[in-house]
C-alpha cells in the first residue's frame, strides 16, 4: 500500500540527524523555552524572510495567538473560508471572535475575493464589526492576496496568512507569511515541515507585535511570573525545536520533490476525466497535497484502493456543515455553493517527498488505467 503522506518516511530518511538533535536536548537538562527554540525562531524567521518568529504548541494556537496579539477578540467578527482544516475556524472561536464563512474559488480552492469584497462592503446584519480576515494558503498554493490584501486595508481589517501547508509557497517570488499583518504555520506531522509531535508558530514584521505574542503564548508574562494579560500554555517545546531545526535545510529541496512529483501525475492526468489541480500565474506551489477533482470521485478513490494506492479528501465536509457548526456558524449571503460542490468531488493522491520514482510510476500507472 501506498499511503497518501508518510510523516514516519519522512523520519527515517533524515534518523541520523534527529536523533542526534533529540539526544543533544534530553541530556542538555533543558526542555522547554531554551536555546533550540531559540535559534529554530531565529533560522525559521531568516528561512521565510521576517524579522520575528514566536514558536507555539500548534497551529491552531498559532492562529489564535495571533489574532489576540492582534487585538481581535469578542465584539470582533473575522471572515475566512468553510473549505479549510476545522482549526482555522476553531481557533477564530477560541478568542471569542464571531468566525463568517465565505465560498472558494473553484479553480484554486482558495478565498474567492469577490465574496470578501461583497462581506466588506455590505457586512451580514447582526454581527459584530469585520476587524480581520484570515486568508489559507491551502494545499500548498497561495491564495490570492493581490485582492485580498488591498481589500483588509481598505476596509480596515487586519490579515492573518494561514501557512499550515504552504511553508515557503510563494507569489511573485516572495515567501507567503511575508504580506499580511501576522502568519502562522504548523508543523503537524504531515506539514511540508513537520514535528515529530505538536508544533506550530507565529511570523510577524512587528517587534511590539512580537513581544506581546511572545507572552501571550506564556500566561501573558512579559517578565517571569507576572501576567500583564491573561495568557495561555502554548510553547513549541526544545525537543520539537531541535527536530524542526534538523528538518528546515532540507526544506527546499523536499518542496522541489514534492512538485516534481506533481508534475508527473499533472502529465498523466491532462485532458482526463479526473481533472489535476490548477496553479495561479507567478506562483510557487509547495503541494502539500495534490488535489485532483472528478464528478466519479468515489469510484476513482475505491479503483485506487484497489490498486494500493492510498488516498485523502482534505475536506470531506465544509466547517459550515460539521455538526458542530451548523445552522450556528455565520455564512456570507451566498452561501457557500463552490465550497460543497467542492467537498463532494475532491481527491488528494499519494505526496511526499520520500515517494520513490517507482512508487510514482506506480501510481500513474493506475491512474492510467482507471481515468
Ligand atoms: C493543519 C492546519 C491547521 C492547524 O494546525 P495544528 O498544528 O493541527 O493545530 C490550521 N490550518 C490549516 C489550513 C491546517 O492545514
Amino acid at each position: 500500500m501506498i499511503p497518501q503522506a508518510n510523516p514516519g518516511a519522512g523520519y527515517r530518511a533524515l534518523k541520523p540527524e534527529i536523533d542526534e538533535a533529540v539526544a543533544r536536548v534530553l541530556s542538555s537538562g533543558w526542555y522547554i523555552l531554551g536555546n533550540e527554540l531559540r535559534a529554530f525562531e531565529a533560522e525559521f524567521a531568516a528561512w521565510i524572510g521576517v524579522p520575528a518568529v514566536i514558536g507555539c504548541g500548534n497551529g491552531t494556537d498559532a492562529i489564535a495567538l495571533a489574532l489576540r496579539g492582534l487585538g481581535i477578540g469578542p465584539g470582533c467578527t473575522v471572515v475566512t473560508v468553510s473549505h479549510t482544516a476545522v482549526a482555522t475556524v476553531s481557533a477564530i472561536e477560541m478568542t471569542g471572535a464571531t468566525p463568517l464563512l465565505i465560498d472558494i474559488d473553484p479553480v484554486h480552492y482558495t478565498m474567492d475575493p469577490d465574496a470578501l469584497g461583497r462581506v466588506l462592503r455590505d457586512p451580514p446584519f447582526g454581527l459584530p464589526p469585520i476587524k480581520a480576515v484570515v486568508a489559507v494558503h491551502l494545499y500548498g498554493q497561495p491564495a490570492d492576496l493581490d485582492r485580498i490584501l488591498p481589500l483588509c486595508r481598505t476596509f480596515g481589517a487586519v490579515l492573518i496568512e494561514d501557512c499550515a501547508q504552504a511553508h515557503g509557497a510563494r507569489l511573485h517570488g516572495q515567501r507567503v507569511g511575508t504580506f499580511g499583518d501576522a502568519a502562522t504555520f504548523s508543523f503537524y506531522p504531515t506539514k511540508n515541515l513537520g514535528a515529530l509531535g505538536d508544533g506550530g508558530a507565529v511570523a510577524v514584521s512587528d517587534a511590539a507585535l512580537a513581544e506581546r505574542i511572545g507572552a501571550l503564548r506564556q500566561y501573558g508574562w512579559h517578565k517571569h511570573y507576572i501576567s500583564e494579560e491573561t495568557g495561555v500554555n502554548s510553547r513549541l517545546d526544545e525537543v520539537q525545536a531541535a527536530i524542526l531545526r534538523a528538518k528546515l535545510p532540507y526544506l527546499d529541496s523536499q518542496n522541489a520533490r514534492r512538485a516534481a512529483i506533481a508534475g508527473a501525475y499533472t502529465a498523466v492526468l491532462a485532458g482526463g476525466r479526473l481533472h489535476p489541480p490548477r496553479q495561479r500565474a507567478d506562483t510557487g506551489h509547495v503541494f502539500h497535497l495534490y488535489v485532483t477533482r472528478s464528478a466519479e470521485r468515489d469510484r476513482v478513490q475505491a479503483g485506487l484502493k484497489a490498486a494500493g494506492i492510498g488516498t485523502g479528501i482534505h475536506y470531506p465536509v465544509p466547517v459550515h456543515l460539521q455538526p458542530a457548526y451548523l445552522g450556528r456558524v455565520a455564512l456570507g449571503p451566498d452561501g457557500c455553493p463552490e465550497t460543497e460542490r467542492a467537498a463532494k468531488e475532491i481527491l488528494s493522491l499519494p505526496l511526499y517527498p520520500e515517494l520513490k520514482p517507482a512508487e510514482v510510476d506506480t501510481v500513474c500507472a493506475a491512474l492510467k488505467a482507471i481515468i
